[in-house]
């Protein structure tokens, strides 16, 4: 198996409108500008100021006591799985979520971790289905040690925990003894959306990091946040992940920039799904989930037409969306205007007329 991603067959259109993913945005002049001014240091060594910056003001956001600035998200995950967990121990998470389907099986592999999913509606579970995994304690069963949530529910289709059924499965793992992670990569689009500021939403969590690369804008980056104890045992994790970097300052001054000119308008992203939802709604055979932040799912299976063939068709004409099974999903972003959306709908639904 070669598991190397395929370049863009030659000739191929570059995207015009790109509902592929909010990691696809290209950062914009201004935020390179700010990169470009950035004041640098050794990060691996602690000396880059801009590093510094990035995440007190990310520990300050979110109402923790540290932060640590990470190449990615899923480092986040897994550094944060290697700190709270011990090889055996058991992580209880939804069944669709990010660390369970796709990031390919790093907890166990590395943490030897034991990740159970657990099922509910649009990627969250209840109190109750929680409760009915707590084990007892006994030589027999796998140490719960862990309670990993998504803020927004990625595949659960952006879907935003409301805040009390947040802080009850939270206090339902902390009366165990576990702790709770969130994995934030749009927690700023389920902050926005609730109109919950970012520490209220994740007062209950013992770690939680939020994404640059989806729907801020910048090129890399992600922070992750917990007690001053907890990141300091992360730090070592980080270094033996190969995630200490040198002179990070000019890719946290991308995140910064974000911070400060790209988190209000994602209101305009919401306010892009749901008109594309309302568009697509229009097309017949076509069953949109309501959306509830900036990622529109909708299934085509009553149209005789697979996902792959409608997303080679709309490719064609430049327009990018991804699949997840029978269900397309379109992502907006800084980069997707409301003029694109009408596009978008009129393109996919001449597409579909032709199955
Ligand atoms: C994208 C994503 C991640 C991984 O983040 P990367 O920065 O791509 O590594 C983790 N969790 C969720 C919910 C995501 O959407």
């Amino acid at each position: 198996m070669d598991y190397t991603p395929p370049r863009p067959p030659a000739g191929a259109p570059p995207a015009r409108i790109n509902l592929y993913s909010d990691t696809q945005t290209k950062p914009t002049a201004a935020m390179k500008d700010a990169m470009m001014r950035a004041e640098v240091g050794d990060e691996q060594h602690g000396d880059d100021p801009t590093v510094w910056e990035l995440c007190d003001r990310m520990a300050a956001l979110l109402g923790k006591e540290a932060a640590i600035f990470m190449p990615s998200g899923t480092m986040c995950n897994v550094v944060a799985i290697l700190t709270h967990c011990r090889p055996g121990d058991e992580v209880l998470a939804h069944k669709h979520s990010h660390i369970i389907t796709s990031e390919g099986g790093g907890h166990c592999a590395m943490a030897g971790a034991m990740l159970t999913g657990m099922e509910g509606d649009k990627g969250m579970f209840t109190p109750e289905t929680l409760r009915a995994h707590i084990r007892p304690r006994t030589r027999y069963t796998p140490p719960q040690r862990l309670l990993e949530v998504e803020q927004t529910a990625n595949f659960g289709g952006g879907a935003v925990w409301p805040l009390e059924q947040l802080n009850a499965v939270a206090a339902i793992a902390h009366a165990e003894g576990w702790s709770t992670h969130m994995d934030g990569a749009r927690l700023m689009n389920a902050c926005v959306a609730a109109g919950v500021p970012a520490a209220e939403m994740v007062a209950s969590m013992d770690s939680v990091w939020l994404d640059f690369t989806k729907g801020l804008g910048a090129p890399l980056g992600a922070v992750l946040a917990g007690s001053k104890e907890f990141i300091g045992q992360a730090w070592r994790w980080k270094q033996r992940l190969g995630g200490s970097m040198r002179q990070g300052g000019i890719v946290a001054a991308g995140c910064l920039h974000a911070l400060d000119h790209n988190i209000d308008r994602l209101a305009d992203d919401h306010a892009n799904a749901k008109a594309l939802a309302r568009g697509l709604r229009q097309v017949q055979g076509v069953s949109v989930e309501e959306p509830e932040t900036n990622l529109v799912f909708f299934d085509i299976g009553a149209t005789g037409m697979t996902v792959a063939r409608l997303q080679h068709k709309l490719a064609a004409q430049g327009i990018w969306v991804s699949g997840v099974g029978s269900r397309v999903r379109a992502c907006t972003h800084l980069d997707v205007t409301a003029p694109m959306i009408d596009d978008a709908v009129a393109a996919i639904r001449e597409a579909l007329a032709a199955a």
